[in-house]
């Protein structure tokens, strides 16, 4: 796709991006992300609305045809198909979120595994979902990982679970192998992230022989993460696996920065976003560098970082559909990245969540957050909506 400007791609066409969108469903997002405009607005959701779902007053319903339905799929896998053929129609893929997080019973932990490998059979079944999200902390208590990323010695207990742990990751790989799906395990808090490495790390060499079924995420808004991923590329590089790396910057800044500040250690994150910025192109020339062993996940919503990876294959003469190489935005945000880049052939998906309402609530939180105009996002969603909007009144 070659504009007038000669760029090779560009995120500036909205008909594009919004095709999936009828009218009615475009006013509706334009009214989310004004309201999310809205700093004190948001401030005071994002605390009240958690609460009001755990003492069960009936807010489910208002959160359910607002947020929940710009940012999540469903409350269950089968109501998760209509988006997921929508996507289809238009090029996109699907990165399936089981999206419960922060729960602490083992009885949980197992209902977590089963959702997961629930997801596995049922993305198997999809040509269009190529990658399952799993997060750590859904498959055992947060303590336990940040007691193993610490190196204490775990007691009789602890051992159990850990050892527990292992196996529900290793139950639900194993199921991704055979249905021919990819897991990606999220990146979470820097002081439970050491216990994340090393599970990767061992599950790439017993998984990744023929293609890269467990995937590891890098944050590049934390200093230490470039040299991480060299570092593991060149320690996993022994072994006859392809590696699989989804690059982000990172969704836990201001909690990191108050964890370091509260109990005098140095902040993990950047000195600034440019440095963020910096080793977050850094780590894609790395991985685009290393493409025969390595499969990458681009996954953000920078303008800049698309377009110079889109960029850097087209020059390059890589493949745009190349196996290793991937891009994706979260359901709801940035679809002129999306549909831009599929409609340019490249492989790209949504990371698209489903759970109850009362459970996806923490993520439906950090994307409020994430949108608000301090954060900088909504803007660009704003103006893209306002954009597209004008021009179906122009045209019809
Ligand atoms: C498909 C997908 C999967 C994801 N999975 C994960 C995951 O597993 N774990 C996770 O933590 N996040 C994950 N994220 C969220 C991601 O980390 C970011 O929060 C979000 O995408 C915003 O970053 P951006 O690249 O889109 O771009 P931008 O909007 O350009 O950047 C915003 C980000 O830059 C960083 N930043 C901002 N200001 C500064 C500063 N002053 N100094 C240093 N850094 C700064 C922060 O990370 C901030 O979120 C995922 C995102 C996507 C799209």
């Amino acid at each position: 796709m070659i504009n007038s400007t000669n760029e090779i791609i560009s995120f500036d066409d909205t008909e594009t991006a919004f095709s999936y969108k009828n009218n009615s469903e475009l006013a509706k997002a334009h009214l989310l992300f004004t309201l999310m405009n809205n700093n004190a607005l948001v401030r005071i959701a994002t605390r009240l609305t958690p609460w009001a779902i755990r003492s069960g007053l009936p807010v489910k319903g208002l959160v359910r045809k607002t947020i929940f339905s710009q940012f999540c799929g469903g409350e269950s896998l089968e109501q998760t198909n209509a988006v997921i053929d929508i996507l289809s129609k238009h090029g996109v893929g699907v990165i399936l979120d089981y999206g419960v997080e922060g729960k602490e019973e083992e009885a949980e932990f197992e209902k977590a595994t089963q959702a997961f490998i629930n997801s596995m059979i049922f993305a198997g079944k999809h040509s269009n979902i190529p990658f399952v999200s799993v997060k750590l902390t859904g498959l055992t208590s947060f303590s336990l990982l940040e007691r193993v990323s610490n190196k204490e010695t775990l007691t009789g207990l602890d051992q159990t679970q850990w050892q527990k742990a292992k196996d529900r990751l290793n139950r639900i790989a194993n199921v991704a192998s055979e249905h021919g799906v990819s897991l990606m395990i999220d990146a979470e808090e820097s002081w439970i992230q050491n216990a994340i490495d090393w599970l990767c790390e061992e599950m790439m060499i017993r998984f990744n022989t023929k293609r890269a079924v467990v995937i590891n995420t890098i944050q590049l808004y934390r200093h230490d993460r470039l040299q991480y991923l060299k570092e593991a590329y060149s320690r996993l590089a022994a072994y006859p696996i392809i590696q699989g790396y989804k690059l982000v910057r990172g969704a836990y800044m201001e909690k990191e920065r108050r964890r370091a500040a509260d109990l005098g250690y140095a902040s993990p994150i950047q000195p600034n976003k440019e440095q963020c910025d910096r080793d977050y192109n850094l780590a894609i020339d790395f991985c685009m560098q290393h493409l025969d062993r390595v499969l990458v996940c681009i996954a953000s919503h920078n303008e800049y970082s698309n377009k110079y990876a889109a960029e850097k294959a087209v020059k390059q003469h890589i493949e745009r559909n190349h196996r290793h190489l991937h891009f994706s935005q979260l359901l709801g945000m940035s679809d002129n990245i999306t549909f831009n880049l599929a409609k340019a052939g490249f492989n790209i998906t949504k990371y698209l969540p489903y759970g109850p309402v009362g459970d996806v609530i923490p993520y439906l939180m950090r994307r409020a957050q994430e949108n608000t105009s301090v954060a900088g996002q909504t803007g660009r969603e704003l103006s893209l909506i306002r954009k597209e909007r004008k021009r179906r009144k122009k045209t019809h």
